[in-house]
């Protein structure tokens, strides 16, 4: 008979019913948790904040070379150009369709909720429009002329023009070419296990931000805009379910829960740390391990998506420019409307997938319908809590926009997809 271990060796290490967890079981906990120690505290909750922008600046490092590598990587993983220019234009044409549609749904709910009803914004302050940029400088813009400039400014597009010709590149000199591809691959090997151990904090930084939030804004400043956060909410949750859940059960013909599940970990840390550029290395995380979509597909489609395809953003748009229009007693004709959805589609790929990005490119929006730009000040003080609706709602997009072009490429494994596995946190050894 085998001999029973020891009371000793059995005995489990204290924090194993933490460590144990999956990560985005942690994640969870510590959201809900946070949001708690916040109401219960209040305002002094902000001290543990720095905590919080740890876990940001961690997963910001990761942004550059995770972007250019992974890139670099995806292109010399395709020889075919067809294939390549296939897989751009279908995921820039998913992009701006699934865009217009949220901005619609954004209109909607506005319209149904009448949120700006009742509310006096005569007192708020000015502020100032944004211009925007012609379409001839953007595309001029899109060219760095120092790679290394583009890559300290954190310029994403145009990091992600400097990989692509890269890689081109490598892929047409030959036998030097293979060399670097070879170097690239293992880089990216690296690279992703760096991002793997900053994941694995997730729960810190979640816990911190969250209790930040909560205690810094508190019901009493949410109760009266309560209904703008209500529209922008049930927004993104209905566009989430229909939109994306809708195109990956009936145009993927794959199982919509798996793929929530799979995008779980991506979503939790988007919603805290409301930056869609940042979360980047989680939800690159999160498509290749729990959904499986290729290295190629996803190191093309979520870069770009991470910079250009802002569903949440769009949709916040709608519902705020009809909360402005209705709290000054201004009515939108139907031009008004079509203006809105393609102001709002083009301001969403121009918006900057990092905090409050948004909120500057509604005064953008505004103008355009010639609505009155005092009404940001006000949508500015509870822009935090929109925010990280709107951020989610935007990763979850790429994410599924990420799935869809990989199975319709052949890059998607549909075994993991259907396991739906989900990234575990770097376990500490139990003794
Ligand atoms: N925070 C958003 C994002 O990073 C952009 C926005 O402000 O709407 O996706």
């Amino acid at each position: 008979m085998a001999k029973q271990p020891s009371k000793k060796t059995g005995r489990k290490h204290p924090l194993s019913f933490w460590t144990g967890m999956k990560l985005w079981q942690q994640i969870f906990i510590a959201l809900v948790a946070g949001l708690a120690v916040g109401m219960i505290i209040g305002p002094p909750a902000a001290a543990i904040k720095p905590i919080g922008t740890m876990f940001i600046n961690a997963i910001k490092m990761l942004i550059v070379p995770l972007i250019f590598v992974s890139l670099v990587c995806g292109v010399t993983s395709m020889h075919d150009m067809h294939k390549m220019g296939r897989i751009a234009l279908k995921t820039v044409v998913i992009y701006l369709l699934t865009t217009a549609v949220a901005i619609t749904i954004g209109l909607g709910l506005g319209t149904l909720f009448q949120p700006g009803a009742g509310i006096d914004l005569g007192a708020a302050m000015a502020i100032e429009p944004k211009e925007a940029p012609s379409l001839i400088d953007t595309f001029v813009g899109l060219i760095p002329k120092n790679p290394i400039g583009a890559m300290a400014d954190g310029n994403v597009l145009q990091i992600i023009v400097f990989a692509l010709l890269f890689g081109i590149a490598i892929n047409l000199a030959g036998e030097p070419g293979q060399k670097i591809k070879q170097f690239f691959d293992w880089l990216a090997e690296v690279i992703y296990k760096l991002t793997a151990i900053v994941i694995s904090f997730a729960p810190y930084g979640v816990f911190a931000l969250m209790a930040w939030v909560a205690g810094t804004y508190g019901l009493d400043v949410l109760l009266p805009l309560g209904t703008v956060i209500l529209a922008v909410y049930a927004g993104c949750v209905i566009h989430a379910i229909v939109v994306y859940g809708g195109a990956i059960t009936f145009i993927a013909k794959l199982n919509p829960i798996r793929y929530f599940q799979g995008i779980a970990e991506a979503q939790a840390v988007a919603f805290t740390t409301t930056s869609s550029s940042g979360t980047l290395p989680v939800t690159m995380g999160c498509v290749q391990k729990n959904l499986g979509v290729s290295r190629g597909v996803s190191s093309f489609v979520l870069p770009l998506g991470a910079t250009i395809n802002m569903d949440g953003t769009a949709l916040y748009q709608g519902v705020c420019a009809l909360f402005v229009a209705q709290a000054y007693g201004i009515d939108l004709v139907f031009g008004d409307y079509v203006t809105i959805i393609l102001t709002s589609t083009l301001a969403s790929i121009g918006t900057a997938g990092v905090p409050g990005a948004g909120l500057i490119m509604l005064s953008l929006v505004l103008t355009s319908v010639g609505l009155p730009l005092e009404g940001v000040a006000l949508i500015a003080g509870i822009d935090r809590i929109l925010d990280m609706a709107r951020t989610a709602l935007n990763v979850t997009g790429d994410g599924a926009v990420s799935v869809l072009v990989a199975k319709s490429e052949g890059e998607l494994d549909e075994t993991i997809f259907n396991k739906a596995h989900v990234l575990e946190p770097e376990k500490i050894p139990a003794e």
